[in-house]
């Protein structure tokens, strides 16, 4: 099933799709999270289980771009991330599965035990890794140029950016918020007031937002940032929002052109932390209560702060009532897969200090 083509089927022939995912993914009442019982009930989207061997948010976006791909007849892929990004791991495994030669350019990190697995699993995956110092390093022409030198002989990679958010790579999550209307429909769960879900680079909680607003919804959307205005703000969140729906108007579907609302979409920056990858007590107390309450696993970097955010919002009253759905966007079962065979010095060499230091303080078991 992918509603979003069931619901308009013009755009199944119109739009780049490789199929990667397996849909619906499951819905979880999970009241234990509340423990005063003061909201109407409290359900987890699991999309921890879009995909093998690797699931979370990413797979969504990645059947619209390896989709892409494929279609412009590209044999290689380049993309960017955190050290420890999933994005890039992600991006690495399911190229490998379609034939297709991956490349990620990772940027520094706080260090935790996250980043080495995801490392260690990349080198697994046999991605083309290069690792930079910061941001506005890699913006420079010198590290784009040193990246085309990668591919002097060869066709220029196609080009996916940070978190695979482009207007593209947002149709995913378009379809998502298409799928929870179809679970819905079918008695699976009562419809949501609102939605928590982690926001890094916007693909996810802007394509919820824009299918939601499709599907002449009522439900919110509260985003909560893990990363910088640099990477998530009203003003990006507009433009992806706008661009993804002309996307599909061009693809030839009768949807009408909306605007992203300050009332059904919420940026929420409280919970950040500072830094991008850098836990938070907090955020690491949400983990735990995670684990206690559902038995599944998230993590400190994204969903943690997440669900720190749905946590104070149930205490000072402000869900009071409410209907809450809190939507995981992390593989914590994948997690299991085995690496502890692989050697982290046949990394590159500036990667090594993520194993030879100490993980950040609240990471330390
Ligand atoms: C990438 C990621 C996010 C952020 O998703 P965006 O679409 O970039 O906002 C959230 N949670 C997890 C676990 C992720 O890996």
């Amino acid at each position: 099933m992918f509603a979003l083509f069931d619901n308009h089927p013009v755009l199944r022939d119109a739009l780049p799709f490789v199929h990667l995912g397996h849909y619906p993914t499951p819905v979880l009442l999970a009241d234990d999270l509340d423990k005063d019982r003061r909201s109407a009930g409290i359900t987890i989207k699991n999309d921890g289980a879009t995909g093998t061997p690797y699931g979370g948010n990413k797979v969504r976006k990645l059947e619209f771009l390896l989709g892409d791909t494929l279609a412009r007849g590209k044999n290689a892929v380049l993309t960017f991330g955190g050290a420890g990004s999933n994005h890039a791991l992600a991006t690495a495994i399911y190229a490998r599965r379609l034939g297709l030669t991956p490349y990620s350019c990772l940027i520094k990190q706080p260090n935790s035990h996250s980043v080495r697995y995801n490392l260690l699993r990349a080198l697994q995956a046999g991605v083309h890794l290069q690792h930079f110092e910061s941001i506005p390093a890699l913006a420079t022409g010198a590290i784009l140029k040193e990246i085309r030198l990668l591919f002097t002989d060869q066709k220029l990679p196609y080009w996916i950016p940070p978190g695979g958010t482009s207007a593209l790579g947002v149709l995913g999550y378009v379809n998502a918020a298409f799928e929870l209307q179809t679970q819905i429909d079918a008695g699976k769960l009562a419809a949501p007031d609102v939605i928590y879900i982690a926001c890094g680079t916007m693909g996810s909680s802007v394509g919820l937002a824009l299918g939601l607003a499709l599907l002449g919804s009522q439900t919110r959307v509260c985003a909560v940032a893990v990363t910088d205005t640099n990477f998530s703000s009203m003003k990006k969140a507009k433009k992806l929002y706008a661009q993804s729906g002309e996307l599909l108007r061009k693809a030839g579907a009768d949807t009408p052109v909306t605007r992203l609302r300050e009332d059904s979409f919420e940026l929420r920056s409280d919970f950040f932390g500072g830094e991008y990858g850098c836990y938070t007590e907090a955020g690491m107390q949400a983990v735990n209560r995670f684990q206690e309450a559902t038995g599944l696993q998230i993590e400190g970097c994204y969903t943690g702060k997440c669900l720190a955010a749905l946590s104070q919002d149930l205490k000072s009253g402000r869900l009071d009532g409410q209907q809450v759905l809190f939507w995981n966007t992390y593989d914590g079962q994948s997690q299991d897969h085995p690496v502890d065979e692989l050697d982290y010095r046949l990394l590159p060499e500036s990667l090594h200090t993520y194993f030879e230091s100490e993980v950040q303080p609240l990471d330390r078991k």
